[in-house]
């Protein structure tokens, strides 16, 4: 999608500060952290919402979870634990239209959220 931020990203359009690179995803630190370790992870092809991704039966949301644990096993938090968060539709909060997991870790996780 050419409007689309986080597709500028993939597409190195946009600086990002990336810590992970698979064939089919791309994930990089959250400008706006809110934990130690706040990092999104993206499908390269645009789907809009995790819904979205789902439906696009691919194997591609399966691609993005094991991308999110690489993730948090590089980032030191796979132990005690982290998070995965897809934000779902405005009234959950989703402000980038590109379906994108937040991977959170490095400090205590309160539940619930929010
Ligand atoms: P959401 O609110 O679930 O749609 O999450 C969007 C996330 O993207 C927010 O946590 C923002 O801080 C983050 N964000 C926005 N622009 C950028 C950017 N250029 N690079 C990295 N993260 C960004």
């Amino acid at each position: 999608m050419t409007d689309c931020l986080f597709c500028k990203i993939v597409a190195r359009q946009i600086p990002a500060d990336i810590v992970l690179e698979t064939g089919r995803a791309l994930a990089f630190r959250d400008v706006n952290p809110q934990a130690p370790t706040h990092v999104l992870v993206v499908p390269k092809a645009h789907h809009e919402n995790a819904a979205a991704l789902a439906a696009a039966d691919d194997g591609l949301a399966d691609d993005l979870l094991t991308a999110c644990h690489a993730v948090a096993v590089q980032e030191g938090v796979a132990e005690p634990g982290y998070r995965v968060v897809f934000n779902t539709g405005t009234g959950a909060g989703q402000t980038v239209f590109h379906v994108h997991a937040h991977v959170l870790g490095g400090r205590s996780l309160t539940w619930p959220p929010g």
